[in-house]
């Protein structure tokens, strides 16, 4: 398949998706809290580490009607950017979280395949999102969030994980779910190292098993001199 059906097809779906938490979520709105709950969990114990990233400025990727903006990161963070291609859930996210507050900073309109940071920022969020890009495109993009993160900053990957060692495509949205392995080899390319990894747990168990991922940059990008054979 060649990539520009795989993202059309994508950008296609989610054009009729009702701009709601049951619609991001695929009609699972109930496993909403339960995925916050974690997530906060996660990120509460990044936030404790000795070397902690700030809490300035976080960045929601494929960030949705912002569920995650709203209820993890904005409690959390000084001012949380948001980047989504689909315009409508940009907007929803806009009415729901700024109508109360202040912290919601930039929106941008625009596939992560082409999106570049602006800013430099202390954790970037990616959550059900990356499956809607392809291998390259994903390690291009992990390079680019690496990036822009401040010191001490943390790139965190929550995403669905095939209980096989296949990728598994779902014609219905047109995403990936991707092995453990693949997903370690993606990391690894975009020379990232894991420096925190937890499954989620209390999801149903009709549904995929969902890790989350704290990426640093790896050493050896700091090392001007190492060589690798
Ligand atoms: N992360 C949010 C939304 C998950 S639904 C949450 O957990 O609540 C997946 C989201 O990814 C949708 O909002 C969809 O529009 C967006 N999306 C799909 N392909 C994308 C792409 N290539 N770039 C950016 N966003 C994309």
């Amino acid at each position: 398949m060649s990539g520009n059906i795989f993202y059309t097809k994508a950008a296609k779906y989610w054009a009729n998706v009702p701009a709601t938490i049951d619609g991001v979520l695929g009609g699972y709105a109930h496993i909403s809290d339960i995925d916050i709950k974690g997530s906060k969990a996660f990120l509460n114990d990044i936030l404790a580490l000795k070397n902690a990233p700030g809490t300035k400025l976080a960045l929601d990727c494929g960030a949705g009607i912002g569920r995650i903006a709203q209820n993890l990161l904005i409690p959390r963070f000084g001012k949380v950017d948001l980047v989504e291609q689909e315009e409508r859930f940009l907007a929803a996210a806009k009415k729901r979280i700024s109508e109360t507050n202040e912290r919601l900073g930039s929106l941008y309109n625009i596939g992560l395949q082409n999106f570049i940071p602006q800013k430099k920022y202390d954790v970037i969020w990616c959550q059900w999102v990356l499956g809607h890009l392809d291998d390259f495109d994903l390690i291009a993009f992990l390079k680019r969030c690496k990036r822009a993160l401040n010191t001490n900053g943390v790139i965190i990957v929550k995403e669905n994980i095939t209980s096989t060692e296949e990728i598994e495509y779902d014609e219905e949205d047109s995403s990936v779910a991707r092995p453990y392995k693949l997903m370690q080899l993606i990391f690894n390319e975009a020379q990232l190292n894991v420096i925190k990894e937890d499954e989620q747990d209390g999801f149903p168990s009709d549904i995929y098993k969902v890790y989350s991922f704290a990426l640093v940059p790896s050493e050896l990008e700091n090392r001007p001199f190492v060589l690798t054979l």
